[in-house]
């Protein structure tokens, strides 16, 4: 195990749930500082009492909605140093409907949540980075980002927008040294699907009836492996699925 990730500081988004809260974990063992952003800021605290009494790393939390952009561009401006690491991993469906039965208002969160947001990280990321020669952006898209389904329209335009805006960045980034990468996964069990029915378990459940869908946990190991690749190496997707899932279409339920 290499240690180019102990003492550097990563932003984490999201990291009070799930794939966030499970990177946070696993940076930390790691040796990683960490900034950790969502707006349930007793579960960041918890999670950054855990990390701070079992690692020694340093851990702030950050109470943040992110719908909130003055905010997060507070958040940046007071930042103590540049971070090393951003990871843009916060973000949301909300509902399944087709076009003609969909809430606009849900559209609308989820452009702002997974879409502004991300990209005013990125941007505020992107000058300190440049100017200073080195950075590492992670940005979490979805399969949703590559094949649009039916229901999926709003989720599918904003991780295809998450898929289109990293690429770019990307590009532009590589005359300044900073590293720029996107993973998208399929399934992954979180709280993910509960919060896309706004709370109902029952039917958040049978989406993963039948599957071994992907842990939050091995998401994270990925993330973990594009981050600490050494500093000529930049991992632009990857793309993983449960092996029982090959699209958003085909899934195979036992
Ligand atoms: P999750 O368990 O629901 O976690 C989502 C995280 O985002 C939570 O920490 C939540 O924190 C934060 N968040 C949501 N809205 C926010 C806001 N307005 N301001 C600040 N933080 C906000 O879901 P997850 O599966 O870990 O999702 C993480 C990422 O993976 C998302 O970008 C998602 O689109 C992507 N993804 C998930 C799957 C999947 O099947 N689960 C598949 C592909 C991609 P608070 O609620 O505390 O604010």
């Amino acid at each position: 195990m290499s240690d180019r990730l102990a003492g550097r500081t990563a932003v984490i988004t999201g990291a009070s749930a799930g794939i966030g809260a499970a990177l946070a974990r696993r940076l930390a063992a790691r040796g990683t500082h960490l900034h950790l952003l969502a707006r349930r800021a007793g579960r960041l605290e918890a999670l950054a009492d855990e990390l701070r009494t079992g690692h020694g790393v340093r851990a702030t939390t950050h109470g943040i909605d992110l719908l909130d952009l003055d905010a997060l561009r507070a958040f940046w401006r007071n930042l103590p140093a540049v971070p090393d690491i951003v990871v843009n991993n916060a973000g949301m469906a909300a509902g399944a409907d087709p076009v003609v039965l969909a809430d606009p208002a849900d559209w609308d969160l989820m452009m702002r949540t997974n879409v502004a947001a991300l990209m005013e990280l990125s941007r505020l990321a992107a000058v300190d980075f440049a100017a200073r020669g080195g950075g590492h952006i992670l940005n979490v898209g979805s399969i949703a980002g590559h094949d649009p389904y039916p229901g999926g329209s709003g989720y599918n335009a904003s991780k295809f927008a998450v898929d289109g805006f990293t690429r770019a960045l990307k590009m532009e980034m590589i005359q300044h040294g900073v590293r720029v990468s996107l993973i998208s996964p399929g399934m992954v069990e979180t709280e993910f699907s509960e919060v896309r029915f706004k709370g109902d378990r029952e039917r958040a459940a049978t989406v993963y009836k039948g599957i071994e869908a992907l842990t939050a946990e091995d998401v994270a190991e990925i993330m973990e492996f594009i981050l600490d690749r050494p500093p000529h190496v930049d991992i632009l997707d990857v793309v993983v699925h449960p092996t029982q899932q090959a699209s958003p279409y085909h899934v195979h339920r036992s």
